[in-house]
C-alpha cells in the first residue's frame, strides 16, 4: 500500500498531494551541474535532498526514473578554457568525473539517466524549430530568442515578471530583441568558441533550452517532478516551463516543482571574496567519516529552509553518526518492526521532513540502547505510542531500514568506527587492550588505575560504556 505523499509545490506555493501521472512509473528531472569547476557545498545540497526523495519514492512505487543532466555547454566553461589553456573537453571530462566521485562520497546514488547537453544538440535544434513554427520564438542576427509576451502565463511559476529580470540587470540589452525580457535559445559562436551547425548558422544553445530538450528526450513532454535549488526558480525554471509548454501545447510539463533552500557558511553567503568558499573536497579531505557526516548535517535541516554550514555543525553531525553506529554495533540481529518503520518514515511522506524523521530515529536508537543494556525504554516508546517493550535488536533493525531511505548508517558499524579512529591515530586493537587492562584493574580493586585508563581514552575521544554485556566503546 502506498501512503499519501505530500510535497510543497513551488508553482502553487502550497503543499500538494503527490499523484503520479503513471502510478507504475514515477518520473523526476533535476538540474545537474555545469561542469567547469569542483562542486561546492551548495551544489551538494540538491543532490542529497533529491537523492532522499528518489529513495523514498522507490520504496513505494514499482519504478522511478530519475534524470539529472550534465550541462557541458556553457559560457562559464568556455571562459575557464580560455583562462587556463586547458581544452573544453578536458575540463568537462575531469569535472564530471570529480562530480561523480564527490556525490558518491556523500552517499548519493547515480541517476538513472544523465544526459549531456553536447549529446542533445539535434533535440535542441528541433525544439527551437517548433517554437519558431508556433510563433513563440524568432531568429535575429544569428540568435534565436524566445518571445516572452507570446506566453501569457510567463511568470506563473516563480511569481516574477520579465520586468523583474530587467530590474535585476540580468538581461543583456540587445538591439535585435523584440522585448527586453526575451531570452536566448540559440546564439552564434565565433571560430574559437564551440559551435554546431544549425538553420541559424554555426552557434550554440542557451542554458534554459538545454534542460527543456534533455527532459523531453528522457521523460517526454509530461513528467511528475522537477527539482533544483531555489536559485534556479527564476529565470531558469520559469524559462524552461515557458519553452516546454509553448513547444508542446496541451502538455503539462512538470506536474510538481520542488526547490531546496540555499546553503550559507558561518551565516554568510558563500563567496570566494569572503574567504568562506568551500568545495565538497575540502570537507571530504577531513576524513573517511566526512561524507556521511556532511550528509547528516544537510538532512538535519528541512530541505526548504536555509542551511548554515559550520564546523561545529559538522562535528555535531559526526557525533550523531558515531552514536548511530555505536548502537548498531552492539544491537543483536533481529527482524524489523513494521509499525516502528511507518512511524519513523511518516514525516518524510509529509514534505520530506528529514529533521523529524531523524528525531524519530534517535528515539529508536534510545529504545534499542535501553533494551540492549537492560534499561527502561519508556521515553522513546511513549512518543511512539507503544507500551510493549521490543526484543533486543528490533528497534535497531527498524532504524536501519528507515535510515536507508535517508542514505545514512548503512556502513558496517565496525569499519565506521575504525575509519574515525585511524583518523585520530588510535587503532581499535589498542582500545580493546586498554579496556581489558581496565577490567583487570577493576577486578584487582585498583580503581585509580581503572579510572586513569578511562580518562586516557576519553582524552583521545573514546568513550566507554559499561553495560550488562560488558564494556563497549564509542567515539565521543
Ligand atoms: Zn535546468
Amino acid at each position: 500500500m502506498i501512503p499519501e505523499l505530500f510535497f510543497h509545490d513551488s508553482a502553487t506555493r502550497q503543499k500538494q498531494r503527490f499523484v503520479p501521472i503513471d502510478p507504475q512509473h514515477v518520473s523526476i528531472y533535476v538540474c545537474g551541474p555545469t561542469v567547469y569547476d569542483l562542486a561546492h557545498l551548495g551544489n551538494a545540497r540538491p543532490v542529497i535532498v533529491f537523492d532522499v526523495l528518489v529513495r523514498l519514492l522507490r520504496r513505494f512505487y514499482p519504478r522511478v526514473t530519475y534524470v539529472r543532466n550534465i550541462t557541458d555547454i556553457d559560457d562559464k566553461i568556455n571562459d575557464r578554457a580560455r583562462e587556463s589553456g586547458e581544452s573544453i573537453g578536458a575540463i568537462t571530462a575531469r569535472t564530471t568525473e570529480a562530480f561523480h566521485a564527490d556525490m558518491a562520497a556523500v552517499g548519493a546514488l547515480p541517476p538513472d539517466a544523465e544526459p549531456r547537453a553536447t549529446q542533445t544538440i539535434a533535440g535542441m535544434i528541433a525544439f527551437i524549430e517548433r517554437l519558431i513554427a508556433g510563433g513563440h520564438a524568432y531568429a535575429a542576427e544569428g540568435h534565436v530568442l524566445f518571445d516572452t509576451p507570446s506566453f501569457p502565463d510567463y511568470g506563473a511559476l516563480s511569481g516574477r515578471t520579465p520586468e523583474d529580470l530587467i530590474a535585476g540587470a540580468r538581461v543583456e540589452v540587445a538591439p535585435f530583441k523584440r522585448n527586453p525580457g526575451d531570452f536566448v535559445l540559440w546564439k552564434p559562436s565565433d571560430a574559437e568558441t564551440p559551435g554546431w551547425d544549425s538553420p541559424w548558422g554555426r552557434g550554440r544553445p542557451g542554458w534554459h533550452i538545454e534542460c527543456s530538450a534533455m527532459s523531453l528526450a528522457q521523460l517526454g513532454p509530461d513528467f511528475d517532478i522537477h527539482g533544483g535549488g531555489h536559485d534556479l526558480l527564476f529565470p531558469h525554471h520559469e524559462n524552461e516551463r515557458a519553452q516546454s509548454l509553448c513547444a508542446y501545447p496541451g502538455s503539462g510539463f512538470a506536474r510538481m516543482w520542488l526547490h531546496n533552500g540555499m546553503l550559507r557558511v558561518n551565516g554568510e553567503k558563500m563567496s570566494k571574496s569572503l574567504g568562506n568558499f568551500l568545495t565538497l573536497r575540502d570537507i571530504l579531505a577531513r576524513g573517511p567519516w566526512a561524507g556521511e557526516a556532511f550528509r547528516m548535517l544537510v538532512l538535519k535541516t528541512h530541505y526548504r529552509a536555509a542551511l548554515d554550514f559550520t564546523d561545529a555543525g559538522l562535528a555535531e553531525a559526526r557525533a550523531d553518526c558515531d552514536d548511530d553506529y555505536a548502537m548498531l554495533a552492539r544491537a543483536p540481529q533481529a527482524g524489523s518492526d513494521r509499525a516502528m518503520i511507518d512511524w519513523a518514515l511518516a514525516p518524510l511522506c509529509d514534505d520530506l521532513n528529514t529533521p523529524l524523521t531523524l528525531a524519530r530515529l534517535r528515539d529508536l536508537r534510545t529504545v534499542e540502547n535501553a533494551v540492549t543494556t537492560g534499561g527502561s525504554p519508556t521515553v522513546g516508546m511513549e512518543r511512539m505510542g507503544r507500551h510493549d517493550v521490543p526484543e533486543p535488536g528490533v528497534a535497531a533493525a527498524s532504524f536501519r531500514e528507515v535510515a536507508a531511505v535517508l542514505g545514512i548508517a548503512q556502513s558496517d558499524p565496525t569499519s565506521w568506527r575504525q575509519g574515525g579512529l585511524e583518523q585520530g591515530g588510535l587503532a581499535p586493537a589498542a582500545i580493546e587492550a586498554a579496556i581489558a587492562a581496565r577490567l583487570a584493574a577493576r577486578k584487582a580493586k585498583d580503581f585509580a588505575e581503572a579510572d586513569r585508563i578511562r580518562a586516557e581514552l576519553a582524552e583521545q575521544g573514546v568513550v566507554l560504556e559499561d553495560g550488562a554485556g560488558g564494556t563497549v566503546w564509542r567515539l565521543a
